[in-house]
């Protein structure tokens, strides 16, 4: 299907000439499957999407659309697609194994490749991103994508003065960042935390520079003071106390994105004995057997259970996000799917689909956590022609074996991923 009489469905000739240069996925009618667009609407039963060159034309029940003659067909009856998912806080790059430090462009391409398996078709990477990083985000074409799309923040931002941030922020902001990123967080005392006219500095600069400004923050007090600076995306959960009004009108009035990140805290502490998920087909389809060896050894599980750094995360920061998770969403601030998955044993791919079996469990709805996975992080983002199953989006798309409006772990059955109509290659 990749024939050349799809062309003259583009609109402009740029397009066109990338498409030829790097052939163009073609027609392909996706029929059969129940389709969960990513929207409020009800699933559509039996239904059919239609791609041309990557874009959605036509989507709705098998009555309503119409097959083009030259449609590669994919029969998927049975199955259920929802969009591609989207983590709106992740890192590449830099970890090889359980070792930090290997930042290159294989690694990058490799680590997204990787998301792309699991069904992660777009990652916001927030911090700790390089050259390599960009020239992949600069370089992405639609037309031959087989791993997963991506945002770049360059440096996570620490500078000491005034001077120093305004430099920092227009730095990056030169490369076309897509997000800036700061801590304001003193590692549970361990370490200084930004002072506020930094943070005021920075969030005055991005905003003059047009980049939203994400925040990783520890406690409520922080988040608000951020949120009063001017930040735009609330990149972990408060975790040292439950949320009040006046930090859900902050969120609500300056329409600020909150992302959990439940399983960063439980990175922290999980490997102090087997994970469950160790003996998960779905885990360990995609995982070395060695780093999973030194991930069980007796030392390190020991080290685990007697810190009280991962014990605190444990038995306090993650109740209390759980808690401010629901709180939050029953709020209706938007809440999106994000991990903080990509430093060491935070296991790109499969901690995206844990983290929405956790919000599921902390009470919101498998369909609001698809939604905060797709449209709603789509939206956080800006990201116009992804996060639903609509006319006119990127057909980027998850194919499940089974329902996940029914149970949220369904998410693992996933038997394809397609981005742009491209199929992504199975490992
Ligand atoms: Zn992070």
């Amino acid at each position: 299907m990749f024939s050349i009489i799809r062309a003259p469905f583009f609109a402009i000739s740029l397009s066109l000439l990338s498409a030829a240069a790097y052939g163009v996925p073609g027609t392909i009618a996706f029929t059969g499957a129940r389709i969960i667009d990513g929207t409020e609407m009800p699933a559509i039963e039996n239904g059919v999407l239609i791609s041309i060159d990557g874009r959605i034309t036509s989507v709705g029940p098998a009555a309503s659309v119409t097959i083009p003659d030259d449609a590669e067909i994919v029969d998927l009856q049975g199955k259920t697609i929802i969009p591609g998912l989207i983590n709106t806080h992740g890192h590449v790059g830099q970890v090889l194994g359980l070792e930090s430090g290997h930042y290159d462009r294989g690694n990058v391409l490799r680590q997204l490749a990787l998301y792309a398996r699991y069904g992660i078709t777009m990652v916001n990477s927030l911090g700790d991103d390089e050259y390599e990083g960009f020239q992949i985000r600069n370089d992405l074409n639609p037309y031959s994508l087989n791993y997963s799309r991506l945002m770049v923040a360059g440096p996570v931002l620490a500078p000491a003065t005034i001077e120093q941030a305004v430099r920092a922020v227009n730095g990056v902001a030169d490369q076309n960042a897509d997000f800036i990123k700061i801590r304001v967080d003193d590692n549970l005392g361990r370490t200084a935390k930004m002072p506020s006219e930094i943070y005021q500095t920075i969030a005055d600069e991005s905003q003059e520079r047009g980049i939203p400004l994400a925040v990783h923050a520890y406690n409520l007090e922080d988040a608000k003071a951020t949120l009063a600076a001017g930040a735009d995306f609330i990149a972990h959960s408060v975790r040292d106390q439950e949320v009040d009004q006046e930090f859900i009108d902050a969120l609500i009035d300056n329409q600020v994105c909150y992302t959990p990140t439940l399983t960063r805290e439980v990175s922290t502490f999980v490997y102090e004995s087997e994970p469950e998920f160790f003996s998960d087909p779905f885990f360990t389809q995609e995982v070395d057997a060695e780093i999973m060896t030194t991930l069980r050894s007796p030392e390190r599980q020991t080290r685990v259970r007697n810190s009280e750094t991962a014990q605190h995360y444990k038995n306090h920061a993650l109740p209390m996000a759980m808690r401010n998770l629901k709180t939050l969403a029953d709020a209706g601030v938007n809440v999106v799917m994000g991990t903080d998955s990509g430093p060491a044993a935070r296991f790109q791919g499969y901690f995206e689909h844990l983290e929405m079996r956790m919000m599921v469990d902390a009470g919101m709805s498998p369909l609001e956590v698809i939604r905060s996975a797709t449209s709603v992080a789509a939206q956080c983002l800006g990201l116009e022609e992804l996060g639903t199953l609509e006319e006119g989006k990127w057909a980027d798309i998850v194919v499940l074996d089974r329902n996940p409006l029914d149970d949220i772990d369904n998410t693992k059955s996933l038997s394809d991923v397609w981005i742009a109509g491209n199929r992504v290659p199975r490992n």
